[in-house]
């Protein structure tokens, strides 16, 4: 079967989609517990603060390619929870008019 989904105990859910062309997209993470799930990863927009492992393009843009903080198992999503309170706070203080400020000049890779 290529999806597993598993929704464990506590709430978090792992997914793992072994038919896509990118499968494994990272490095480092043993194949049975890959979780898929955060394939786009919510904590890229707090930059430097995600708590991953990235990199800055010459460009200046984040690079996330040899990052595998969201993709062991079900511990992403409590990742993602323990950060909720920055992105929350980032969006509060008009993140996201900041972004939007940058249109189509922004840094592309
Ligand atoms: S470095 Fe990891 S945690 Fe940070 S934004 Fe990239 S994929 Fe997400």
């Amino acid at each position: 079967m290529a999806n597993d989904q598993v929704t464990y105990a506590n709430g978090a859910s792992f997914f793992r989609n072994t038919a896509c062309e990118y499968f494994p997209c990272h490095e480092g993470v043993d194949e049975s517990e890959f979780n898929c799930l955060f394939c786009y990863c919510p904590l890229y927009a707090l930059g430097p603060h995600c708590g991953g492992n990235f990199t800055y393009t010459k460009k200046g843009v984040k690079d996330c390619t040899a990052c595998t903080l969201l993709h062991h198992g079900s511990d992403g999503a409590r990742i993602v929870m323990e950060r909720f309170g920055l992105l929350n706070e980032m969006a509060r203080q008009g993140g996201v008019a900041e972004a939007a400020d940058l249109g189509s000049e922004g840094p592309t890779a």
